[in-house]
């Protein structure tokens, strides 16, 4: 497929961050998020059932909890995704150990890649990331225009 032509979406400085960790990552997104609670408190925030609900103890705020991942959540995210509603993933996906949900896992991942969403898959990107000049300021995403994909098979005699 040839590239899509790019469309600039303009982000406000307040943008909507999705956080998801597996199991055996929980730890390590619960230390990362007390650490950097200054900075993501600035933004709405959204996880996976049992990461929001872990989350929102330990920053004691709530946040927008979608189901849990091997339930859907991971499929949620992607579809708010789509639907151009997150701005950043923060996805601290298990390498070592596999998951029920494993395809559900290569959806989200995909997703966050067709539409060009900021991700971070550890603590080193998720520091580049939350430390980054355009978290807190506006940001003009290039957003991939798919009307040409879209078209592809209205325009041909099939
Ligand atoms: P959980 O889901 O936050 O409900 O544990 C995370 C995942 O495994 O995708």
């Amino acid at each position: 497929m040839t590239p899509a032509p790019l469309r600039s979406q303009p982000l406000a400085a307040r943008k909507h961050l999705a956080l998801v960790a597996h199991d055996n990552k929980k730890a390590d997104l619960l230390n990362w998020a007390k650490a950097n609670r200054g900075a993501l408190l600035a933004h709405q925030l959204s996880a996976t059932g049992t990461t929001g609900a872990m989350l929102e103890r330990e920053l004691g705020i709530q946040i927008e909890r979608f189901q849990s991942g091997p339930l859907g959540g991971d499929q949620q995210i992607g579809a708010a995704i789509v639907d151009q509603r997150v701005d950043c993933l923060i996805f601290f996906w298990d390498p070592l150990e596999p998951q029920p949900h494993d395809p559900d896992v290569k959806a989200l991942l995909r997703m966050a890649v067709v539409w060009n969403i900021p991700m971070a898959c550890n603590l080193a990107t998720a520091d580049f990331l939350i430390s980054s000049p355009w978290m807190a300021t506006d940001y003009n995403r290039q957003v991939p225009d798919y009307a040409q994909h879209n078209q592809r098979m209205a325009q041909s005699d099939v």
